[in-house]
C-alpha cells in the first residue's frame, strides 16, 4: 500500500497568480514557466509579503518556498538603481545556487537584472570582479557574504528584503552570530523573511530579534507528495528483535529510526542489535543533555545508522533524509503511529515504515486501520531475507572536539584545519555540530585516523584542543 501523509498542492482550490497586484514582467515569466496555481505557501505568504509585511513561514523543499519570497523580493526591485537590494541567506552553496537559478528565472523578463552568488570554497577573485558590478540580489552562505562585508567589497546598506532561508539548518551549522552580524548592516527599514522547516526555540528567538510583527505562516502541504511503503509484521513475543534484525537486513536502509514504547525497551534493543553487530543508539528520557546531543550528531552525521527511540525523546527531533521509521512496538495511539511513520519520506522523497505487531496488538492494529481509512498490508516475516555476509557499516565516523562556539570554534574553522594538509578533501567530511563548548564533526571512515590526528596535534584558531573518535 502507498500511503500518503500529507496532500499535493491541487490546482483546482488554490489561486492563480492573476489575483496578485505583481508587475506585468512577474505576471509574464510565471506564466512561462507554466506555474498555473499558487502552491500552498504562495498562496498564504504572498499577500502580506507583497504588502511589505515580515513573514516567517513554515516551509520544506518542494513547498515553493523560493518562488515565494522571489517574486516577493522581484516585486519591488528596481533594476535602474544599481545597488543590492534583496539578500538571500542560505545553509550550503548547493540551496544558495539553486536560489539563484529559480531568481534567474522568475527575473528573465526584468531587464538587466544582476544575481550573484557569493559562497564559500569558491575563489575570492571572480567574486571580487562581480561585485564591482554591482549585483541587484546576492544569494550566498553566511561565512562568505561575512568576508565581504568585513573586506567592505559588499554593501548593504540599500537592502529592502532580507531572506533568511532554511534558517533551522543555518543554526544548526553554528552560522547564529555571522547572522547577526550580517544583519546589522543592513537598514532597519528592510522587510525580513525568514523560512524554516522546524521552529526550534533558536528560530522564534531570532524571529523576535530581526523580524517586525512578522505574519505567521504553517503550511504543511508539498508540491511533491510523499509517499510512504507503510508495512505491518506479525510477530511472536520472542521473536521482535529477531525479527527487526531481518527487516534492517532485508531493506538496509541508510538511516532508520526504530521506535519503542518504553525506554527500558530502548535500551534493552541497543543492546541486543549491538551484541549482532549493529551500530544502534538508544535515545531516552534519561540521557544527560550532552550524551542526548552526542547521539544526535552521531546519527546525524551517518556514522550511526539506528536511532531507536521513545515517542517523548523524538520529539523536536528533525532528522532529514530518514529513509525507514520501524515500530518495534505499536504504539497505543493511532495518531501517534501516523506521527512517527511520517518521519520518513520528508522533502519528497520515497519513505519505508515497517511496524511489527503481537496478537496482543490486535486491538491498535484495528485502531490505525481505522484511523488511516485503509486496511493493513501485511507482510509474512518469510518474505523477508538475510543477504549472506550481511552487515551495516554505517559511511562515516564522527569525532568529539573539546572546543566550540564559546572558543570561538567556527564550523569553517575545523573545515579549514582538516583540509589544510590536502590529505582529506572537503567532500570526506560531513555534518559538523557546534555547541558553546564541543563540536562534534562526521568524517568518511577511511579519513578517521588522519583526521582524529590532524584534530589532536594541530591548532584550530591557534589553540590546541583535545578530539577523539566516537565509535
Ligand atoms: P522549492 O520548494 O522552492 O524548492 O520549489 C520546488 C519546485 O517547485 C521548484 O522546482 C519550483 O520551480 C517549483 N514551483 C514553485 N512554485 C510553483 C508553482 N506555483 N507551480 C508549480 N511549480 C512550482
Amino acid at each position: 500500500m502507498t500511503f500518503s501523509t500529507s496532500t499535493a498542492a491541487s490546482s483546482t482550490t488554490l489561486p492563480a497568480f492573476g489575483s496578485l497586484p505583481l508587475r506585468s514582467e512577474l505576471q509574464e515569466s510565471i506564466e512561462a514557466l507554466a506555474y498555473e496555481s499558487m502552491t500552498a505557501i504562495q498562496a498564504q505568504a504572498l499577500p502580506p509579503l507583497l504588502e511589505g509585511q515580515d513573514v516567517i513561514a513554515q516551509a520544506r523543499t518542494g513547498s515553493g518556498k523560493t518562488a515565494a519570497f522571489a517574486i516577493g523580493l522581484l516585486n519591488k526591485l528596481d533594476t535602474q538603481s544599481y545597488c543590492t537590494q534583496a539578500l538571500v541567506l542560505c545553509p550550503t552553496r548547493e540551496l544558495a545556487a539553486q536560489v539563484a537559478t529559480e531568481i534567474r528565472k522568475l527575473a528573465s523578463t526584468l531587464a538587466n537584472t544582476r544575481v550573484l552568488t557569493l559562497c564559500g570554497g569558491r575563489p575570492m577573485g571572480p567574486q571580487l570582479a562581480s561585485l564591482r558590478r554591482d549585483p541587484h540580489i546576492v544569494v550566498g552562505t553566511p561565512g562568505r557574504i561575512l568576508k565581504h562585508l568585513e573586506r567592505e567589497t559588499l554593501r548593504l546598506e540599500a537592502v529592502q528584503t532580507l531572506v533568511l532561508d532554511e534558517a533551522d539548518r543555518m543554526l544548526d551549522m553554528g552560522f547564529h552570530d555571522d547572522i547577526m552580524k550580517i544583519i546589522q548592516k543592513t537598514p532597519a527599514s528592510r522587510q525580513t523573511l525568514l523560512f524554516s522547516a522546524t521552529y526550534p526555540e533558536g528560530i522564534q528567538k531570532i524571529s523576535r530579534t530581526v523580524q517586525k510583527r512578522p505574519v505567521d505562516i504553517r503550511v504543511e502541504s508539498t508540491l511533491d507528495s510523499p509517499d510512504i511503503d507503510q508495512l505491518f509484521i506479525q510477530v511472536e513475543k520472542k521473536q521482535r528483535t529477531e525479527t527487526l534484525y531481518r527487516v534492517i537486513a532485508n531493506y538496509q536502509p541508510e538511516s532508520c529510526l526504530v521506535f519503542c514504547n518504553t525506554k527500558q525497551q530502548c535500551q534493552n534493543l541497543a543492546k541486543a542489535l549491538g551484541e549482532r553487530d549493529l551500530h544502534a543508539r538508544a535515545l531516552h528520557g534519561d540521557l544527560e543533555q550532552f550524551e542526548r546531543d552526542q547521539v544526535l550528531a552521531q546519527f546525524a552525521g551517518k556514522s550511526s545508522s539506528i536511532l531507536i527511540a521513545t515517542d517523548v525523546a523524538a520529539r523536536g527531533l528533525d532528522v532529514k533524509e530518514l529513509a525507514a521509521v520501524i515500530n518495534y512496538e505499536l504504539s497505543r495511539d493511532p495518531e501517534v503511529h501516523i506521527h512517527r511513520i511520517g518521519r520518513t519520506a520528508r522533502a519528497g522523497a520515497k519513505g519505508l515504515a515497517v511496524s511489527l505487531f503481537t496478537d496482543y496488538e490486535n486491538r491498535q492494529l484495528r485502531a490505525i486501520e481505522e484511523y488511516q481509512g485503509a486496511p493493513a498490508n501485511l507482510v509474512k516475516v518469510e518474505t523477508l531475507t538475510i543477504p549472506p555476509g550481511f552487515k551495516l557499516y554505517p559511511p562515516m565516523v564522527t569525532l568529539f572536539v573539546n572546543g566550540g562556539r564559546k572558543n570561538k570554534v567556527r564550523a569553517g574553522d575545523l573545515l579549514g584545519a582538516l583540509t589544510a594538509g590536502r590529505k582529506i578533501a572537503g567532500d570526506q567530511i560531513g555534518k559538523i555540530t557546534l555547541f558553546d563548548k564541543m563540536a562534534y564533526v562526521a568524517v568518511e571512515q577511511q579519513v578517521a585516523k588522519q583526521a582524529l590526528t590532524v584534530l589532536t596535534e594541530g591548532k584550530i584558531k591557534g589553540r590546541k584542543f583535545r578530539a577523539k573518535l566516537l565509535r
